[in-house]
C-alpha cells in the first residue's frame, strides 16, 4: 500500500536538528529514504543510525548550504546512494535577532546566505534532475516571520523568509505542471534555533517565548509530510502552522 512518501528519496538540510531532524524521523517511519545534509556531522550519523536502527533506511552527507559545490554534492550522494531525487527539503536556517541600533551586519550576511542563497543553491542543485525525471518536489521551510515582520530584532530575519516565500511562490509558476513547489510558514517551534541570536535581551525574550508559546517539531514534520503524500497531481503551495496562542 502506497502513501506516496513509501519509497521516495528525500533530501533533507538541516537535518542535524529540530524540525530537520524530526521531519526525517518521521518520513523514514512513513517509509521515505531519506538523505541528511548539516554541518555536524556526527548528529547526522547518529540520526542515520536510529532511522536504520528503527527499520528506515537513511544516508548522510557533510553540507554547508552556504557553499554552492556542497550542496550539490549533498544531491550527487542522494543519486549515488538511491538513484533517483524526489524531495528536496531547504529546511536549514540561522535565527539572529538583534535590534537594528547593535548593527550586528556580519550575522545579517550569514542569515542571507543561509536562509536564502542555501534556498536557492538547492533549488539550482535539484532542479537540473527534477527536468531530467519530469516529476520531484521542493519543499522551502520559510516561517510566520516570511509574512508578518515582527519588531524585537527580526527584521533581516524576516526580510529572508520574505525572501523564501517570494522565491517558492515565483518558482512555482515556472517549474512546470510536473513538478511541485510548496513553503511551509511554522510558528514557533521549540528547537535550538533561538541560540542562533547572540544579543542578550532578545535571548531572554525567546527564552519566554519557547516555554510559553511554542509547539512541537512533529506539527510541522506532519505538515510536511501531508504535501508530500498528496496525488502528484496535487500542488500544496503553502501551509501555516503557528501556536494558538502567536499573533
Ligand atoms: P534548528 O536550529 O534546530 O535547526 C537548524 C538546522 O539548520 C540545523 O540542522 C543546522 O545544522 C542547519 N544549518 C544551519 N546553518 C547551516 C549551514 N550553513 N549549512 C547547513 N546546515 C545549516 O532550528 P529549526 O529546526 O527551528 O529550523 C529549521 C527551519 O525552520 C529554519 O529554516 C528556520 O528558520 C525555520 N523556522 C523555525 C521556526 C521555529 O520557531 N523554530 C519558526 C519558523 C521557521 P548544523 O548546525 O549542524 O549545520
Amino acid at each position: 500500500t502506497s502513501n506516496n512518501i513509501e519509497g521516495k528519496v528525500i533530501v533533507i538540510t538541516g537535518a542535524s536538528s529540530g524540525i530537520g531532524e524530526t521531519t526525517a524521523l518521521h518520513l523514514a517511519s512513513k517509509g521515505a529514504l531519506v538523505v541528511l545534509g548539516a554541518r555536524r556531522e556526527d548528529r547526522l550519523k547518529a540520526l542515520a543510525e536510529k532511522i536504520t536502527a528503527e527499520g528506515g533506511k537513511a544516508a548522510y552527507h557533510k553540507v554547508d548550504v552556504t557553499q554552492k559545490s556542497e550542496v550539490e554534492a549533498l544531491v550527487k550522494h542522494a543519486l549515488d546512494t538511491f538513484g533517483k531525487l524526489d524531495v528536496m527539503i531547504n529546511n536549514a536556517g540561522l535565527m539572529a535577532l538583534a535590534p537594528l541600533q547593535e548593527l550586528k551586519v556580519d550575522e545579517w550576511e550569514r542569515m542571507i546566505d543561509i536562509n536564502i542563497k542555501g534556498v536557492l543553491y538547492g533549488v539550482a542543485a535539484a532542479y537540473p534532475i527534477f527536468q531530467k525525471q519530469d516529476s520531484g518536489h521542493f519543499i522551502n521551510i520559510s516561517s510566520v516571520a516570511g509574512i508578518k515582520v515582527f519588531g524585537a530584532g527580526g527584521t533581516v530575519y524576516s526580510g529572508t523568509k520574505f525572501a523564501v516565500s517570494a522565491i517558492s511562490e515565483g518558482f512555482r509558476n515556472e517549474v512546470g505542471p510536473k513538478i511541485r513547489m510548496t513553503s511551509i510558514l511554522p510558528g514557533g517551534v521549540v528547537t535550538e534555533l533561538q541560540y542562533g541570536s547572540t544579543h542578550k535581551e532578545t535571548l531572554q525574550f525567546l527564552d519566554e517565548f519557547s516555554k510559553n508559546i511554542s509547539i512541537t517539531p512533529i506539527s510541522i514534520a506532519k505538515g510536511i509530510a501531508y504535501a508530500i503524500e498528496q496525488p502528484e497531481n496535487v500542488d500544496v503551495n503553502e501551509i501555516v502552522i503557528r501556536p494558538t496562542s502567536q499573533e
